[in-house]
């Protein structure tokens, strides 16, 4: 016997799964080249400053526009309509490109950020400095942020010469500034 509508059923079904399994199998594998990146660049810095990698964690990758960024990394409300006209000239003056937070070992990056863009990989590494900076405890109980800024864009500066980095370098004064920052 042969039952029409059944078998509609059952290629209906049947497409509907391959077609979320090709979902899946399409998010998992950006995960994986997400990750292979990330470990690619901490194996660089691993090998060319005192910083270990033993295996912790990676960060999680969040999403958040320059404008969020720069809220939460000058503490401000999430909502912007709660901003006031300070904040708003704070947020509007300053260009976060990417953060990251070391409580929660989280990575954030623009909505159009490619792990696989070379031109915007000096971004990742310097991030990926900070992450460093947290599984071998240089954040501490008090850090002193400046300095760990100093050195994640000295390491970034590092990284930029050896790789013909076409990204400008980072100014080296204001480098040093910013490591000699007494906390
Ligand atoms: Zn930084």
């Amino acid at each position: 016997m042969h039952h029409f509508k059944s078998d509609i059923f059952r290629y209906s079904v049947f497409s509907m799964v391959l077609f979320y399994a090709a979902i899946v199998i399409a998010y998992e594998y950006t995960q994986y080249q997400i990750k292979s990146v990330m470990v690619e660049h901490i194996e660089w810095i691993t090998e060319n400053t005192s910083l270990e990698y033993n295996g912790e964690t990676l960060p999680s990758v969040k999403r958040r526009t320059a404008d969020e960024m720069a809220a939460m990394f000058y503490g401000l409300n999430e909502d912007p309509n709660n901003h006031s006209e300070n904040d708003r000239k704070v947020v509007k003056n300053s260009n976060v490109s990417a953060l990251y937070n070391f409580r929660t070992n989280t990575l954030y990056f623009k909505p159009d950020f490619r792990f696989a863009d070379w031109e915007t990989t000096h971004i990742l590494v310097h991030e990926l400095v900070h992450f460093l900076q947290m599984t071998n405890n240089r954040y501490g109980d008090n850090p002193c942020m400046p300095r760990l800024e100093g050195y994640a864009y000295m390491i970034q500066t590092q990284w930029q010469k050896e790789h013909e980095h076409p990204a400008d370098i980072p100014n080296g004064l204001r480098i040093m500034t910013l490591i000699t920052a007494g906390c």
